[in-house]
């Protein structure tokens, strides 16, 4: 069986039609989307729309709760508060029910999604800061093998060992299939389709397949001229344009 999991699309409409053309050729059976459909980009309801009649299961991201007053925007940087108002803007009443009706984590096939930590996912905190949000509390908030999260745009498995103690974090740069062990557990942070910040401008998403026990990191080229262009002939800032094509690694 495969599965793909795509995640942080921001409306970047550009991003997730070349993504989803990807995934036409790659066999999956079904589509996870783990949240943030909009924000920072141009493009929400054609992004809405299309991700809803992809994916099979969608949770929220903390853009798409934000456009609904589901959560609190004083932590967000400039740039995403200027496209949470700009987006809310945008969209009508049914995409906002729709948003605001988003589950916050699922599991499905025996994978657990959450967008940013499986352990109280409402905080929207960043796997990236691991001695933070502490692994061993993050791998005891669910029970399967894998669970699957987004929100730092940046790619990363987070491996806890067979002997149950010791972990260990794989970065899928240069290297981009990584192989399961029945006896381990991850937390696969999946990378963005629409703004990726892991020094790669072009999109990711991963393919999960079980059989093989392997995960697919995919990394797929679209047009980012044109989505920036979206973005600076609407009245968002010209700096979240600016940062599609950056092959800098940027921290949120
Ligand atoms: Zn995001």
């Amino acid at each position: 069986m495969r599965i793909a999991v795509i995640s942080d699309i921001h409306a970047n409409l550009q991003a997730l039609e070349a993504v989803l053309k990807d995934i036409s050729k790659q066999k999956v059976e079904k589509i996870l989307c783990l949240g943030d459909i909009v924000g920072y980009n141009a493009n929400p309801s054609e992004c809405l729309a299309l991700v809803r009649s992809k994916a099979s299961n969608i949770i929220a991201g903390n853009h798409d709760y934000a456009i609904v007053g589901k959560t609190d925007i004083t932590e967000f940087n400039d740039h995403a508060r200027e496209a949470v108002r700009w987006t809310t803007e945008k969209l009508d009443i049914s995409e906002k029910k729709f948003l605001s009706s988003l589950p916050l984590t699922m599991t499905i096939d025996d994978v657990f999604i959450a967008h940013g930590t499986p352990k109280e996912p409402e905080k929207w905190r960043y796997m990236m800061f691991v001695n933070e949000i502490g692994l061993n509390e993050q791998f005891r908030a669910f029970s399967k093998q894998i669970c699957f999260v987004g929100h730092t745009h940046v790619p990363a498995v987070y491996i806890k060992k067979s002997d149950g103690k010791n972990f260990d974090i794989f970065y899928p740069d240069r290297e981009k299939t990584f192989e399961l062990d029945e006896r381990e557990r991850y937390i696969v942070n999946i990378g963005s389709v629409g703004q990726p910040r892991d020094s790669d401008n072009r999109s990711c998403y991963v393919v999960l397949d079980k059989n093989m026990k392997k995960i697919f990191y995919r990394r797929v080229e679209y047009n980012i001229k044109k989505a920036a262009g979206s973005i600076l002939a609407s009245s968002m800032k010209a700096e979240i344009a600016e940062k599609l094509a950056s092959r800098l690694f940027i921290i949120l």
